[in-house]
C-alpha cells in the first residue's frame, strides 16, 4: 500500500484532497506514495508564518538560533540511516549519493549554528564601518540588516531533496525568518521524512516551519513585500514564476538557482601523467556518474586544447566504462537509475537531440534495463565547438561533451559565456600566469571558478561540492541568484536599512562589535 504523503501546515498534518501524484522506487518502479496538497488555505499557511513563526525566530538571538540549527542537524543525522534508505529506493541514490544529499544537509545546518554561534547575542547585523556624514563626527551613518517580517518560501528541485530543503532553511531561520518549504515533487519522501523528523523533534518554535507537499495553489499570489521566494529548479520555471503578478507588484524578493551548462577546462600545459590532468579526468568522470549526472552543478561542457582531445578521449573512455548502472542496494552498482519516469524521458530525448549535432562516443538513449530509470553514460564529442546545443540545451543526466579549443584563456572563457551563465567552472593547470588570465575571463559569466592544480590535488572537494562558506549560483541562465557564503546566506532573507543620526547614539546601539567608539 503506498505511503501517503500530508502536508504540515498551520501547525498540523494536512491531507491533500485532490487526486494524488504517484511517486516511485526508481529501480523496480514500484509505487512507493502519493502526494496531493489540494484543500490547503494558503491564506492560513502565510499567516501562520507570520504571526507564530516570524515572531517566535525574531525573538532570539543568532546565537541561539544557531544552536537551534545544530540541535536540528543531530536530530535528522540520527536518523541517517533510514534517509539513505529511503533516498536509495525513491531517489536512485547510491550510498554515496545519497551521503552527498543527507549529511550535505545537516552539515550545512551544522555550519550554520556556528555562524550563528559567532554572531551572539545579537538580533540583528552591522553593515560595515560607521560613516561620518558631517562636518565633525557627530552626524554619522551606519548600515544595518534587520530580518524581514514576512515568510520565506522555498520551492526546490527533485535531485537534492534534503541538502536543498536545509541549505536554504538553515539561512533563513539563522536570519529569523519562518519557512514554507515545496520539496520537488518526485523525490519528497525523503523531504517529508525530515519534515516528520524535525516536528517531532520540537527543536524549532511553532511556525518556524511548514512543508507544502505537491501544489502550491495560491500561494504565490498572496506574497507581499515582506516575503521572499527563493527557488531552485529549471530556469523555464524560474521564468514563470518570478513572473507571478504579486511577485513583480510588491516587489516580493525572488532568488533564482537554476540549470546551468557548467565547464571543466584542461589547461594546454597538461600533459598525461600530471596529477592536475589525472585529477581533471576523475572529476569530470565523477560529475558524469555522482547522483547520475542530476547535478546543477555537474560538468556538461568538457573545453580540451585540441591536440589533447584524442588522449583525453581516450582517458574518459577508460574511466566510465568502469561504471556499472544498476540498482543502488544491489552489490557492485556505482551508478542509480535517474529520480522519475520523466526525468527518463527528458535525458533521452535530450541525449537524442545532442546525437543530431554530435559524435556519440559513447552511451546513448537505449534502455539500459528492463524496469527501472536507467541511462547509460554518455559522451558526446564535437568537431566544432561552437555547436549551438551543447550551449543552449541542458541534458539532466550522465551526460556531457568533448570540445575543442585553441588553448587560449581567451578562447576558453568566450566559449564558458555561451553558456549564458554558469554556476561553476572547473580549470585545471598548474601555469598561473594562464589561470589568472582565465580566472579574470571567467569570473563575470561564473558564480564560482574552481582551480585544479598540483599544489593542492590532495586536498581539494570536488567542483560540484558546494560549501556553506562560499557562495552558490550564478549569472543570467544560471537564475542570478546567490545562496550560502557564510554570513552573506542571511542577507536575501534581511532588510538593509541606512540609519543616519547622532554618533553617540548610534555607534553603541548599530555600530559593529568590537569596534564601537563614543564621540
Ligand atoms: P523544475 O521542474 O523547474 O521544478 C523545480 C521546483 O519548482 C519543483 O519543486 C516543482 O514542483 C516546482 N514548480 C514547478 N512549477 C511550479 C509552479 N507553477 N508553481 C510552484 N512551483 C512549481 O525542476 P526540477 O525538474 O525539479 O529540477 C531539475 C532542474 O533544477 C535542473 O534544470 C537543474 O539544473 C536545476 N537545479 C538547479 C540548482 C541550482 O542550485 N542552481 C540545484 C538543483 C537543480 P513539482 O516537482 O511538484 O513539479
Amino acid at each position: 500500500m503506498p505511503q501517503e504523503l500530508t502536508s504540515y501546515v498551520a501547525g498540523r498534518w494536512h491531507k491533500g484532497t485532490e487526486s494524488p501524484q504517484r511517486l516511485t522506487d526508481a529501480s523496480t518502479e514500484e509505487v512507493l506514495a502519493t502526494v496531493g496538497s489540494g484543500g490547503i488555505d494558503f491564506g492560513e499557511v502565510l499567516a501562520y508564518a507570520h504571526k507564530k513563526g516570524g515572531p517566535a525566530l525574531r525573538a532570539m538571538s543568532f546565537a541561539a538560533r544557531g544552536e537551534m540549527l545544530q540541535a536540528a542537524s543531530k536530530a535528522i543525522h540520527a536518523y541517517r540511516e533510514e534517509l539513505l534508505d529511503i533516498s536509495a529506493a525513491n531517489a536512485g541514490t547510491t550510498r554515496g549519493d545519497g551521503k552527498f544529499d543527507i549529511d550535505g544537509a545537516t552539515a550545512t545546518l551544522s555550519a550554520y549554528g556556528y555562524v550563528g554561534k559567532k554572531l551572539g547575542d545579537r538580533t540583528f547585523l552591522s553593515d560595515g564601518d560607521g560613516i561620518q556624514l558631517g562636518r565633525t563626527a557627530r552626524w554619522w551613518g551606519q548600515h544595518v540588516y534587520v530580518p524581514r517580517l514576512g515568510a520565506a518560501v522555498h520551492i526546490n528541485a527533485f535531485n537534492f531533496p534534503a541538502w536543498n530543503m536545509l541549505e536554504k532553511a538553515a539561512c533563513a531561520w539563522l536570519a529569523g525568518v519562518p519557512v514554507i518549504e515545496k520539496p520537488g515533487t518526485p523525490t519528497a519522501m525523503v523531504a517529508w521524512r525530515i519534515a516528520q523528523i524535525l516536528t517531532e523533534s520540537g527543536v524549532l518554535p511553532e511556525g518556524a516551519f511548514q512543508m507544502v507537499v505537491g501544489s502550491t495553489g495560491d500561494l504565490l499570489d498572496r506574497l507581499r513585500a515582506q516575503d521572499g521566494v527563493a527557488f531552485t529548479g529549471s530556469s523555464w520555471t524560474a521564468r514563470k514564476l518570478r513572473a507571478t503578478p504579486a511577485i513583480i507588484e510588491h516587489a516580493v524578493r525572488f532568488n533564482g538557482e537554476a540549470d546551468s551548462l557548467n565547464s571543466a577546462i584542461l589547461g594546454p600545459d597538461l600533459d598525461e601523467g600530471d596529477e592536475s590532468w589525472r585529477l581533471f579526468i576523475r572529476n569530470v568522470a565523477l560529475d558524469m556518474r555522482q547522483k547520475t549526472g542530476q547535478k546543477c552543478t555537474a560538468v556538461r561542457r568538457i573545453l580540451v586544447p585540441t591536440d589533447r582531445m584524442a588522449a583525453v578521449r581516450e582517458a574518459l573512455v577508460g574511466e566510465l566504462s568502469g561504471i556499472v548502472a544498476g540498482d543502488p542496494r544491489a552489490d557492485g552498482t556505482t551508478m542509480g537509475p535517474l529520480a522519475s519516469e520523466n526525468q527518463l524521458k527528458s535525458v533521452r530525448e535530450g541525449i537524442d537531440r545532442f546525437a543530431g549535432s554530435l559524435t556519440t562516443v559513447m552511451g546513448g538513449s537505449a534502455p539500459v534495463h528492463d524496469k527501472g530509470w536507467f541511462v547509460a553514460p554518455t559522451l558526446f564529442e564535437a568537431a566544432n565547438a561552437d555547436v549551438d546545443v551543447v550551449h543552449e540545451h541542458e541534458v539532466f543526466g550522465p551526460v556531457a561533451t568533448l570540445l575543442p579549443y585553441d588553448g587560449s584563456p581567451e578562447e576558453a572563457a568566450r566559449l564558458v559565456a555561451r553558456g549564458d551563465g554558469s554556476l561553476v567552472t572547473s580549470l585545471y593547470t598548474d601555469d598561473a600566469t594562464w589561470m589568472e588570465r582565465a580566472v579574470l575571463g571567467l569570473a563575470p559569466w561564473n558564480g564560482r571558478v574552481w582551480i585544479g592544480t598540483a599544489k593542492c590535488a590532495e586536498q581539494t572537494m570536488p567542483p560540484g561540492t558546494v560549501l556553506a562558506n562560499m557562495i552558490h549560483g550564478g549569472p543570467g541562465r544560471a537564475g542570478g541568484g546567490e545562496e550560502l557564503g557564510g554570513e552573506r546566506g542571511l542577507l536575501f532573507y534581511m532588510q538593509r536599512t541606512a540609519v543616519q543620526g547622532f554618533k553617540g547614539h548610534l555607534d553603541p546601539a548599530f555600530g559593529r562589535p568590537g569596534e564601537v567608539t563614543t564621540a
